[in-house]
């Protein structure tokens, strides 16, 4: 299949009331990782790469294999992201190069480090989506601010500091005619999300509720979304690492979230949990081993059984047949002649 917009892919996941896992790459192995998983369960899904991903692998190598993985994968909607762009000119890049989707994470200042004012981020990301939905292309925004720093993104801090105030994101929505909606609900960034098992007093899914209430058709999206599984972490210990001990997002929570309007699930940190914990145990058991493939493989097949399992819990699975790709051109005509609307539906208080 083409690669599809994520609109196409949210809009479709609001119908059957299920979400979608959005998951970083940096290389092949990721992507393939992904593409088995998807397949093995019959998903859709969303690839998603940041600024320092698209520095790493550099552009041109990361956008092919995206297309490779869409050619190989006929009967799988694949949309490729842009993971919290800092400016217009990086989702611009991204939309140039054929990417279907981008955020601008216009939170943050485009240093991706001091957090913006509501009227720059409302400026900043107003000016995306018309860019973006010219060329059919969706736009994910966020307000509020996250916890902790990511690929050199983040403004730090336990997450609790910027959370999104309900009326706030519904005025944002309203201005901005973004087509999906990050919101701080408490989550941060990496592996050090909570000290203890996440309670209310510091995931705050009170709030996403509340934002739901209000913006009833709006796809909500969790960042920071890493369950941070206690055997993946102990897989790490065990063969030499010093991970301290950490608790990330329930999946309960996330399904409870699914169940209120989240319709896009960051996952990153887990993969990368389980890519390192394979590879530091070839490395140890069989430390006279020195080709690559020795420990990328058993570290794709743990990236891909993670995904697997997310895919399963979010309720993408068997979901990938049920609809064919618009073309992002119709996309395009679609937001011009309004048919894709903009405008969330507002409920009163
Ligand atoms: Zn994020």
């Amino acid at each position: 299949m083409p690669l599809v917009s994520m609109r196409q892919l949210l809009d479709e996941a609001a119908k059957g009331g299920y979400g979608v896992g959005a998951f970083n790459v940096n290389d092949m192995e990721q992507i393939q990782a992904i593409m088995a998983a998807a397949k093995e369960t019959k998903s859709p899904v969303i690839v998603q790469a940041s600024r320092g991903a698209r520095a790493f692998a550099e552009d041109l190598y990361l956008f092919k294999l995206i297309q490779a993985a869409a050619e190989l994968n006929p009967d799988i909607p694949i949309a490729m992201h842009q993971d919290h762009g800092n400016s217009f000119e990086t989702c611009k890049s991204a939309i140039e190069l054929g990417y279907t989707s981008v955020m601008m994470d216009g939170s943050l200042k485009a240093d991706g480090k001091t957090p913006a004012t509501f009227e720059e981020n409302v400026e900043v990301t107003r000016k995306v989506v018309d860019f973006a939905h010219e060329r059919g292309v969706t736009v994910e925004g966020e307000i509020g601010v996250l916890g902790g720093v990511e690929d050199g993104h983040g403004a730090g801090g336990s997450g609790l500091e910027h959370l999104t105030d309900p009326d706030q994101a519904v005025e944002f929505a309203e201005r901005t005619g973004v087509d999906a909606l990050a919101i701080a609900i408490g989550t941060s960034h990496g592996a050090y999300k909570f000290t203890k098992k996440p309670d209310g007093s510091v995931l705050k899914m009170d709030i996403l509720i509340a934002i739901h209430k209000r913006l009833p058709k709006t796809h909500l999206v969790m960042h920071g979304s890493s369950s941070v599984p206690k055997d993946l972490q102990d897989i790490i210990n065990q063969y030499g690492g010093k991970l301290k001990e950490t608790w990330g997002v329930p999946v309960e929570e996330i399904q409870l979230g699914i169940r209120n309007g989240v319709r896009k699930i960051n996952v990153d940190t887990d993969n990368r949990l389980a890519i390192t914990g394979a590879i530091r145990k070839v490395f140890a058991e069989t430390p006279e081993k020195f080709d690559p493939r020795d420990y990328m493989k058993p570290a794709r097949e743990a990236m891909q059984k993670v995904v697997a399992q997310r895919m399963t819990q979010f309720g993408q699975a068997g979901h990938a047949g049920d609809y064919k790709a618009i073309s992002i051109a119709d996309m395009a005509k679609g937001y011009k002649d309004g048919s894709l609307s903009t405008k969330p539906l507002v409920a009163a208080k």
